[in-house]
């Protein structure tokens, strides 16, 4: 029991990193990833990044290209349950364009059921916890989709499609913190949901208002955040006691650093605003985990609304994603890098 304290303690920031498979087509000899364990990875490195050659990085666990979304969702129901219990959690997905995020968390682009990602299980799991509480407790859950592009926060659960359509003519809408509710996003519609179906419906509609814009790397790619926030409310039918947790599900842009004489205009402030959350975040992290007094929540929108959910007595994963292709080396280090400084 002590231990589970313990572990609970320090484990409040938890790093697990999954590699993807190479894609159809894509030679299966040359990955730069050399070895994987339980919760190690070593990858094969050029000289300048190591005398060795090979480089090996630690996290919490670490899944290889043939894990599946079962397993990859398992070690994460812990968490989920805890949102029930009146925690705030906060789950990323980190990585280069390309290297499996949105699997991840959503699932490949023919969802089917044993594809369904990390999102359709967090809340499958949350449905099915809150069926088996309900002699005890009465639940209520409902979801916000919001995506920030450009530091500025948009609603994704609209059905006009105006935010896809005319994106430069709506105005961002804030994040605010009052006493009562703490961090929160007035603006965005808040919809509540009792089954699984029902979130499938939204998750579908907040994808197809992503902006998304081509990049060279993968034309799905968006240089946005997306966010799915689902708020939980659970009273106890004997004291009438109010519990709240939150669980935010994050599908981070892409981390690659762009090459400032490739782009330019929108594409190059878009990159801007990308590597300056993505460095607030990791800035946020790493103070957390350090323990830090000051935490530089300020610095970005994303960092802004994730503010009660990270550090106190939130729970944070991160799932950090890796490409196989020794093209990709250069960002796998710069990924694995970053993940190093936040576990
Ligand atoms: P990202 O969101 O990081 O840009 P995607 O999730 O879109 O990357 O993944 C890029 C491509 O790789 C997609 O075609 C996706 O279906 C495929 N893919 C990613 N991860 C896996 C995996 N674990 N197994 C099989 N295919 C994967
Ligand atoms: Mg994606």
């Amino acid at each position: 029991k002590l231990y589970n304290q313990l572990q609970d303690l320090k484990g409040s920031i938890r790093v697990y990193c999954r590699v993807r498979p190479f894609l159809d087509g894509q030679p299966k000899c040359l990955s730069s990833v050399d070895q994987i364990e339980e919760g190690s990875i070593s990858i094969i490195t050029p000289s300048k990044y190591g005398k060795e050659g090979r480089k090996s990085f630690n996290f919490n666990k670490v899944f290889g290209p043939s894990a599946t979304q079962e397993e990859v969702f398992s070690d994460t129901q812990p968490l989920i349950r805890s949102v029930l219990d009146g925690y705030n959690v906060c789950i990323f997905a980190y990585g280069q364009t390309g290297s499996g995020k949105t699997y991840t968390m959503t699932g490949p682009k023919e969802l089917t059921e044993e594809g369904l990602g990390v999102n359709y299980r967090a809340l499958s799991d949350l449905f099915h916890l809150s069926e088996q509480r309900k002699g005890t407790l009465h639940y209520e859950v409902s979801v916000q989709m919001i995506e920030i592009y450009n530091e500025q926060v948009r609603d994704l659960l609209v059905t006009d499609g105006l935010n896809k359509k005319y994106p430069f003519l709506l105005h961002g809408i804030e994040i605010r913190n009052s006493s009562q509710n703490g961090i929160n996003v007035p603006d965005a519609n808040l919809v509540p949901v009792s089954s699984t179906s029902d979130v499938i419906y939204l998750m579908n509609l907040g994808q197809k208002n992503r902006v998304v814009s081509a990049t060279a790397l993968n034309d799905r790619s968006s240089r946005s955040h997306s966010c799915v926030t689902v708020h939980v409310q659970g009273r106890d039918l004997t004291s009438g006691a109010v519990i709240r947790g939150s669980l935010h599900l994050v599908d981070l842009a892409g981390s690659e650093r762009v090459d400032k004489s490739e782009v330019t205009g929108a594409g190059l402030k878009e990159a801007q605003h990308i590597n300056r959350s993505l460095s607030a975040l990791g800035d946020v992290i790493a103070s957390l985990a350090q323990k830090n007094s000051h935490v530089p929540y300020r610095n970005s929108k994303l960092t802004q609304l994730l503010q009660d959910s990270l550090g106190g007595q939130a729970k944070t994963l991160m799932f950090v994603h890796i490409s196989p292709e020794p093209e990709a080396l250069g960002e796998t280090i710069s990924t694995l890098k970053f993940a190093e400084r936040v576990s």
